[in-house]
C-alpha cells in the first residue's frame, strides 16, 4: 500500500484522510511532511540541522529526550581536535580538518566559550619519542596540523604541575576546549530561528518507505512523512538503520568516565599522553566552565544506556593521570560522569547512504570526535543529499547570525545562584530561548546555575518558581542525589 503525500486532501484536528482506492482512508494524528528529517539531537544531528536551514527546504530534527544533547555529546572531553593523530584519508580526518574554519565562524558569531589551549602530548621514554616523531609529526604534517617539538623545559615554564620526569612532548597549538552544551544549543536555536523544526520527546520507532520517501512513526503514533532521512541518532544509528531492514553495521559502546575536580592544577595546556591502539589515554584538561577533567576511561561494553561510573575507573583514571601530573591523586573530586562512545568495527565514521535505500544518510560510528568534526559532517551530509538527487538551492536570506541566547549578565538584576552569578534574568533569558530548557538539568547546562558550592540546595526552589512562571508547568521533574548519567555541569 502506498500513501503519497500528493493525495493528502483533507486534514482535521486529529487526522490525515489519504485517497487510496477512490476512498479515504484514515493514516493517524495529522502527518507532518518535511524534505529532511534528522533523527537525533545530540551536537552532530543539530550541526546538520544549522547546515540545513540555509538551505530552502523543510527541515525538522527529532530528538527522543525531552532536551537535546541528552547523549554522547552531554558526556565527552569537550575538547575541538585539529585531527593531527587521525588516519589520513579518513573521512573522520577530513571532516576534523574542513570543521577547523567552521568552527572559528561559528564561536566568533555567537561569542561561544571557546579557548585555544594548546595540547601537549608528553613523551617519558625515548620509545615514546619515536613514536611521536615517527607517527604523529609525520601524520599531522600529512594532514595539514601545525606541531612542533617541545623540549622538556618548554614544557614546564607552561606546565609546572606536569611530570618532571618527561622528555620533551608534541605541542599541537591548536587544540582548544569549548562548551558542548552551548555548541550544541546554539546550531538548533540558530537552525529553528532560520526557519528549521525542532521536535523533542519524539522517538523514531518505525520508518516505512514509499514512493515520496519515509514515513517516520513517533512513540506517541503521530506520524512525519520525510523526503530523506539524516540518520544521526549516536550510538542508536543502528537501530535506526534496521528500521528499514539496513543491517550492515552495528555499533558498540566504548564507556569513558571522567573524573571533575575544582583543585588548582598547574598546567595551562591540555595534557595527554602517547595513546594506545584503543584510546587517546587519560587526559588533563582545563574545562571552560573553571576546573579540570581527568579521564576517561575506555572499557567496551554491551549495555547501550550504562553510563554508571566505578570505582575501577576512578583509580585507572588517577592512575593514567598522575603519570603525567604527579599531585592527581590529591585533587579534590567534585563529580564524576561517564559517556559512551559509538564505535563500529570498521574504525572510520559512517557517513554514506545506505545501500537499502539510498534515500537514508547514515552519519554513524561518530566515535571521538563528533564534537570537532561537527560542521564537516554537518557539510559533507548536505553535499550527499545532492549527491543522492536532492537539490536544494541556498537560501538568501540564512541569517547564521540569529540568536536569541542570552546577552550577558545585568549587574542590577536579582541574584538567583549565588554560587555561579547567574540572575533571575539569566533564567528567565534561557527559559524563553527559541528551545526552552524542560528541566532543571538543562536550566544549568544553559546557564551554569546549580554548579556552585552548594550544588544548587540554595537556588532550586527558586528556579522551579521561575519555570513555573514562564513556561506554565508544575512539578517540573528534578534529578536528585548525585547522578553520575550526567555530565560535568550537572
Ligand atoms: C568519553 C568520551 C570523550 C569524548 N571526547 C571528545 C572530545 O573531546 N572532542 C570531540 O570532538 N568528541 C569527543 N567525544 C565524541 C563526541 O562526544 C561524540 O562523537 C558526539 O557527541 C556524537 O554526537 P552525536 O550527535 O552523533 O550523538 P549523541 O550526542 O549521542 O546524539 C544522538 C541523539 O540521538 C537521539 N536518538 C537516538 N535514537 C533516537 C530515536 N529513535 N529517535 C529520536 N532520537 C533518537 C539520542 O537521544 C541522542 O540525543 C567523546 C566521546 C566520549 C564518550
Amino acid at each position: 500500500m502506498k500513501y503519497s503525500s500528493y493525495y493528502i486532501t483533507k486534514v482535521n484536528y486529529k487526522y490525515n484522510f489519504v485517497k487510496y482506492n477512490k476512498s479515504y482512508k484514515k493514516v493517524g494524528l495529522c502527518m507532518k511532511q518535511v524534505d529532511v528529517l534528522v533523527i537525533g539531537g545530540g551536537v552532530v544531528g543539530s550541526a546538520i540541522l544549522h547546515k540545513l536551514s540555509s538551505l530552502n527546504i523543510k527541515a525538522a530534527l527529532i530528538e527522543k529526550e525531552p532536551d537535546l544533547c541528552e547523549g554522547t555529546s552531554k558526556a565527552n572531553s569537550a575538547l575541538l581536535h585539529t585531527g593531527f593523530d587521525e588516519p589520513v584519508d579518513s573521512i573522520e580526518a577530513e571532516c576534523l580538518i574542513r570543521s577547523q574554519a567552521l568552527w572559528l565562524n561559528i564561536i566568533e558569531n555567537h561569542n561561544l566559550s571557546y579557548e585555544e589551549r594548546g595540547a601537549v602530548m608528553v613523551a617519558f621514554t625515548e620509545e615514546e619519542r619515536k613514536v611521536i616523531e615517527d607517527k604523529y609529526m609525520e601524520n599531522a604534517r600529512l594532514n595539514g596540523v601545525m606541531v612542533r617539538w617541545l623540549t622538556r623545559e618548554e614544557i614546564l615554564a607552561k606546565n609546572p604541575g606536569v611530570n618532571k620526569d618527561c622528555i620533551g612532548g608534541l605541542f599541537i597549538e591548536k587544540e582548544g576546549i569549548i562548551d558542548p552544551f552551548e555548541a550544541t544549543y546554539t546550531f538548533a536555536e540558530v537552525a529553528v530561528l532560520n526557519g528549521a523544526e525542532v521536535m523533542l520527546n519524539s522517538e523514531a520507532v518505525q520508518i516505512s518507505p514509499d514512493n515520496e520517501g519515509f514515513v517516520v512513526t513517533l512513540g506517541n503514533d503521530s506520524k512525519i512523512q520525510a523526503s530523506y532521512i539524516v540518520n544521526a541518532a549516536g550510538l542508536h544509528g543502528d537501530v535506526i538503520a534496521r528500521l528499514i531492514d539496513d543491517d550492515s553495521f552495528t555499533l558498540k559502546p566504548r564507556k569513558g568516565q571522567f573524573i571533575v575536580t575544582k583543585s588548582h592544577i598547574d598546567i595551562e595546556n591540555i595534557i595527554l599522553p602517547v595513546p594506545t591502539p584503543i584510546s587517546k589515554g587519560k587526559l588533563v584538561t582545563p574545562a571552560v566552565f573553571g576546573g579540570h577533567l581527568l579521564g576517561p576511561t575506555a572499557e567496551d561494553m554491551e549495555d547501550k544506556e550504562d553510563k554508571s561510573t566505578t570505582e575501577d575507573g576512578l583509580e585507572e583514571i588517577l592512575e593514567g593521570c598522575e603519570k603525567m601530573v604527579p599531585a592527581a591523586r590529591t585533587f579534590t573530586t567534585v563529580r564524576q560522569y561517564a559517556g559512551l562512545r559509538s564505535v563500529y568495527a570498521g574504525g572510520d565514521y559512517i557517513l554514506r547512504p545506505s545501500d537499502y535505500d539510498k534515500r537514508m544518510i547514515h552519519v554513524a560510528g561518530i566515535r571521538s570526535t563528533g564534537l570537532s568534526a561537527a560542521p564537516g559532517i554537518a557539510e559533507k551530509t548536505a553535499e550527499m543529499l545532492e549527491e543522492i538527487g536532492a537539490s536544494f538551492d541556498e537560501k538568501n536570506d540564512w541569517e547564521p547570525n540569529l540568536s536569541k541566547l542570552t546577552s550577558g549578565k545585568e549587574s542590577t538584576d536579582e541574584m538567583v545562584c549565588l554560587c555561579k552569578s547567574v540572575t533571575k534574568n539569566d533564567i528567565v533569558q534561557a527559559l524563553n530561548r527559541s528551545i526552552a530548557p524542560a528541566s532543571l538539568d538543562g536550566v544549568k547546562r544553559r546557564t551554569e546555575a546549580m554548579l556552585g558550592e552548594c550544588q544548587g540546595s540554595c537556588c532550586i526552589p527558586k528556579i522551579i518558581d521561575l519555570m513555573g512562571e514562564n513556561q506554565n508547568i508544575e512539578g517540573l521533574p528534578v534529578k536528585g542525589g548525585r547522578n553520575t548519567d550526567m555530565a560535568f555541569k550537572d
